[in-house]
């Protein structure tokens, strides 16, 4: 049967490139016949600096916003990473698995470490071992994410690969495949179209977040960087054009259109007529999210009752598969 496991980071609120790449596709896998285990990874949000009590209402809000997009914890398995300590134990394994050069290699490194390298931590460096430990503890076959998290899955996949291989188990791991499908898979930042959209970016004008107001995503999106040449018809006419491909892109997710019908539609428009209408679009898609999202959180002592069951589920599930891990290694378990 096939098992799904991701994660997202609360290292703020979500943003409308979390929730097409990400969390929408999370709800509509859950409505298919597939186990699903969704995880608020608090581990890996602390490879950069958190404020502890931010940490915590981010945390909690992160799994409102699960929850007010879809999510149903009597469908799904809901829970935050630290509560399940077995992630972080089988992290320490692969710590020992990953070669340096593989990690070296990872460009999520890459751009968030910047130019100086010397002063991050040592976290950020083994965070896809982590996100590895993550998805393998569950043999979890298959891994919705967004664009940038593919390079992530595929090292998960050398990790498995290497540790069946130097410990003589062929199946034990199973290779996990990255499921990266629809218009949004890389959500770009509304001020530069080379970026993705991210939660930690400085600027909040380069996102929309899920709990922005109508007014603050009308302006978000008319102050979003474009070209002065009007929409094009065909696609090709988005060539080298990222912030215009960009807003079709978004337009075509949040309407269920292709982006063809998209640029069928709107195409000869300027920016001044199609943003307006994105901006309505996005509204009339978000504000329910977030509206249901206050409503949730009025309501702390719940989500952590919620984010606590969905954690012994979890442990139920990483439990054996850990201690399995611990004896194929060689480790000494003697109560
Ligand atoms: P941070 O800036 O802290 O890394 P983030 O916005 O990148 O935050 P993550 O928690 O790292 O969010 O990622 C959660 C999920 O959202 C992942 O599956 C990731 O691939 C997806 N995702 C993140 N940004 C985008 C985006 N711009 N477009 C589409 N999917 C995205
Ligand atoms: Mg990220």
């Amino acid at each position: 049967t096939r098992r799904i496991f991701s994660g997202v980071q609360p290292t703020g609120n979500l943003t409308l490139g979390n929730y097409l790449g990400a969390v929408k596709r999370f709800v509509e896998m859950q409505d298919q016949d597939w186990q699903t285990i969704y995880c608020v990874v608090d581990l890996h949000a602390i490879t950069v600096w958190q404020d502890p009590e931010q940490l915590r209402r981010a945390t909690r809000e992160l799994a409102a916003a699960f929850l007010a997009c879809g999510l149903d914890p009597a469908r799904s398995i809901l829970f935050n990473q630290s509560q399940v300590p077995q992630h972080a134990q089988l992290a320490w394994i692969f710590n020992c698995v990953a070669r340096l050069g593989w990690l070296n290699r990872m460009t999520q490194f890459k751009d968030k470490a910047g130019k100086d390298r010397e002063r991050v931590s040592t976290g950020l460096y083994v965070y896809p071992n982590l996100m590895a430990a993550d998805i393998l503890l569950y043999h979890a076959t298959h891994v919705p994410v967004g664009e940038d998290q593919k390079q992530h899955v595929e090292l998960t996949r050398d990790i498995a690969a290497k540790f069946n291989n130097d410990y003589g188990v062929p199946d034990f791991f199973p290779m996990p495949e990255p499921v990266i499908e629809g218009t949004a898979t890389r959500v770009m930042s509304l001020r530069d179209g080379t970026k993705k959209m991210s939660k930690s970016d400085p600027s909040d004008m380069s996102r929309i977040n899920l709990t922005d107001d109508a007014d603050a995503i009308s302006q978000k999106i008319r102050k979003a960087r474009t070209d002065p040449e009007p929409l094009p018809s065909e696609m090709d006419g988005l060539e080298g054009r990222a912030e215009a491909r960009n807003l079709v892109n978004i337009y075509a997710a949040l309407s269920g259109l292709s982006p063809e019908a998209v640029l069928a539609e709107h195409g000869g428009k300027a920016f001044s007529e199609f943003k307006p209408a994105l901006a309505d679009l996005t509204v009339a898609s978000i504000s329910p999210i977030s509206a249901k999202m206050r409503e949730l959180m009025g309501d702390v002592a719940e989500i952590d009752r919620i984010l606590g069951r969905g954690a012994d589920q979890a442990a139920e599930i990483a439990e054996p598969i850990l201690a399995k891990t611990y004896e194929i290694v060689g480790m000494v378990r003697s109560r």
